[in-house]
């Protein structure tokens, strides 16, 4: 099948079989190759249930480094039931990888449990702007080695006031990393989010 032609390793593939994915979506075929092979950012028009969460998990699951310690993607969702979904979807994603760890922080629930989760050195933080930037200000979630920060409902985050909290992440995480942005409209504060910390993003719709 198609996943195995993007050359995902046998840990995924294994993974992807069991959860009974035969073929890529739509959104997955336009974003798992391109993320394989380039660098630069994506802008991606998608809905919930287009499969995005797969199609941004699977290759940065591919790329990641497993030895390193640090939070090398950073995946900033609304809810705290995104978040938490997201982070499960990722568990089973690289339930066969060895050394793969992720956390999900957010809200509403005990933050001195999820700086405790942060001595496990997760390489992916999934995580509310609010709660990051709480964490960054403690100086406890360092983001200085972030390669990918992907933005899911990016319209939501906006809509919901966190303008200010993305913009410090996309501030204070590395230049040279990859975004991905994924939102469901493309609203003005979208745009100008896009125009002001992106470059070169390549644009998909699903
Ligand atoms: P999402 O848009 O990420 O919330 O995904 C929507 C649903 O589609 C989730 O239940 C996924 O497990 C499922 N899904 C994602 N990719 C595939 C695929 N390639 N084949 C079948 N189901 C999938």
């Amino acid at each position: 099948n198609l996943f195995q032609e993007y050359g995902l390793s046998e840990d995924l593939l294994k993974a992807i079989t069991e959860l009974g994915y035969t073929q890529p979506t739509d959104i997955q075929k336009q974003t798992i190759p391109y993320l394989l092979s380039k660098e630069e950012d994506i802008i991606a028009l998608a809905q919930t249930g287009t499969g995005k969460t797969a199609a941004f998990s699977l290759p940065i699951l591919e790329m990641i480094d497993s030895e390193q310690k640090n939070v090398q993607a950073l995946v900033l969702c609304p809810t705290r039931e995104l978040c938490l979904q997201i982070s499960k979807d990722i568990a089973s994603y690289s339930k066969h990888m060895t050394n793969i760890r992720s956390l999900a922080v957010y809200g509403g629930s005990s933050i001195t449990e999820q700086i405790r989760g942060l001595k496990s050195n997760p390489q992916i933080v999934i995580g509310t702007p609010g709660r990051v930037n709480d964490m960054l200000k403690r100086g406890v979630l360092k983001i200085n080695h972030i390669q990918w920060l992907i933005l899911d409902e990016a319209d939501e985050m906006l809509s919901m006031g966190f303008k200010n909290e993305l913009e410090t992440i996309l501030i204070e995480t590395p230049k040279e990393r990859q975004t991905l942005l994924f939102s469901a409209t493309m609203s003005k504060q979208v745009e100008k989010i896009a125009k002001g910390y992106m470059k070169g993003a390549h644009k998909i719709s699903a």
